[in-house]
């Protein structure tokens, strides 16, 4: 019934229950789960989880926090782990203007490096942006990430296979953004109570560029503020987002599993 599209479920806060995490996610209905990665130890172990089961995809990639790890070596050991069946995205790549771990002209350089990859392999990407918003837009303008996978009849737009996670922007970029066909990732934040202005952007954008996430073990929802996330959580999300949007969690919940697998290049009936 739902996709987690953004969950760190290889991570160390999750080694002592994954397993009971992912049982209480899938009576909750969710049932899928798309696990990125922040560097290349993360990178291994998604798609490890990934291979192991049958609920689990992965993305593989070096976020800009750790982008030092990026060299060549580094670069061609996430191309082979992305040549795994259920590794089905290159993620989570991008800029992050808040934290600055490194000087922004490191962070594009190694961003525009793994663009790269994912235009030459034809894989999605999940960016992760944070107070970069106009830099990550100009830079994405340049690529056209194709998934290939995608022939399979569909139509509009869906040669843009890129999904801006936990999106933060503002009405104007959220606008560029979905006129450019990409996805918004939305996940506990639409529940705080000060965030009405991403809650405007959730009601009026395209039911089809959509997509849920937790960001789990962060970002969790209101209820469990404070507390660890984890993707059973989901369901507060989707139901905030039907209530915003006058549409039944249903409705949401089946529309947003189908753009999830369109994105990912997966037939529905996969899982
Ligand atoms: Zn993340």
């Amino acid at each position: 019934m739902f996709f987690d599209t953004h969950c760190h479920l290889d991570t160390p806060p999750f080694d002592a229950d994954r397993d009971a995490v992912l049982a209480r996610a899938h009576a909750a209905g969710v049932t899928r789960c798309l696990n990125p990665s922040y560097d290349l130890a993360s990178s291994r172990r998604a798609a490890v989880l990934s291979a192991l089961r049958d609920d689990v995809w992965a993305a593989v990639g070096i976020h800009p926090n750790n982008i030092d790890h990026l060299n060549k070596y580094c670069l061609c050991e996430i191309e082979q782990l992305s040549q795994q069946p259920r590794v089905v995205a290159i993620g989570e790549i991008g800029l992050d203007y808040h934290w600055n771990t490194f000087p922004r002209q490191q962070q594009i350089d190694g961003f525009v490096r793994q663009l790269q990859l994912a235009q030459r392999l034809h894989l999605p990407v999940i960016i992760h942006c944070r107070d970069a918003y106009d830099d990550t837009l100009d830079i994405l303008s340049e690529f056209k990430i194709e998934n290939e996978k995608l022939k399979i009849g569909d139509t509009s737009n869906s040669q843009f296979s890129i999904l801006l996670h936990s999106f933060a922007g503002n009405s104007q970029q959220a606008e560029l953004a979905l006129e450019r066909g990409y996805y918004l990732g939305i996940g506990g934040p639409v529940t705080y109570p000060k965030n009405e202005s991403l809650r405007e952007i959730v009601r009026d954008m395209p039911l089809d560029r959509l997509l849920l996430e937790t960001d789990a073990p962060y970002l969790s929802p209101q209820k469990y503020r404070g507390k660890r996330n984890e993707p059973s959580y989901l369901p507060l999300i989707a139901e905030r987002i039907a209530q915003i949007r006058g549409i039944s969690v249903a409705e949401l919940g089946a529309a947003t599993t189908q753009n999830a697998c369109r994105l990912m290049g997966l037939v529905v009936s996969d899982a």
